[in-house]
């Protein structure tokens, strides 16, 4: 055991460093996928993956927290390690037709999601967002969803929006767990 930890490259943590989920998500960057899980139509009974999601446990939705109106979700093709959204569990397209209920949430859940990220990864940044429709770059346009992706300085496996990474499920797992152990309380 001894021989076979020193054999091993010796580990730099610390302020700058490249932190857990970056270290987790480093295998896989090269990784991309084919586009699956895409709704084949714009009803909620198209095979909306946002839409199937709360149906299923909470590991194996890869969910992280669920509000009265939003739940907050890992994305199983991260632009960087910890990538989460927020999605209302209504199945709606456009922000402007969010109810207030649903609006409050949604945006109480993405400072939640900030809290959570900063204390299991050291976040140093976020990139948040909505794409609004297809052509502006929602793979999902039917349902809308809040990227809250976290950055940190001199990150180098932050992948451009045209290549998505696929992951691990274990990896996966692993980071679903830990956000889910430090997600704020109301
Ligand atoms: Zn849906």
């Amino acid at each position: 055991m001894l021989a076979r930890m020193s054999s091993e490259p010796e580990q730099q943590i610390g302020v700058g460093s490249p932190d857990a989920f970056q270290r987790l998500w480093t295998p896989h960057r090269m990784a991309y996928i084919q586009g699956e899980n895409k709704p084949s139509g714009p009803g909620a009974g198209d095979n909306c993956p946002f839409c199937a999601i709360p149906a299923k446990s909470d590991e194996d939705g890869l969910v992280v927290a669920r509000g009265e109106q939003v739940y907050a979700v890992l994305n199983l093709y991260p632009y960087n390690g910890g990538h989460l959204m927020v999605v209302p569990f209504r199945h709606v397209a456009d922000y402007t037709d969010l109810t207030d209920e649903e609006t409050a949430e949604l945006a109480d859940y993405t400072k939640r999601a900030m809290g959570a990220l900063r204390a299991a990864s050291g976040a140093q940044g976020f990139n948040i967002g909505m794409n609004q429709g297809a052509v502006a770059g929602a793979g999902i346009a039917a349902h809308l969803h809040q990227h809250i992706v976290p950055r940190w300085g001199g990150d180098t496996n932050f992948m451009p929006v045209v290549g998505h990474t696929k992951v691990l499920p274990q990896l996966l797992a692993d980071t679903r767990r830990m956000l889910a152990e430090v997600w704020p309380a109301a």
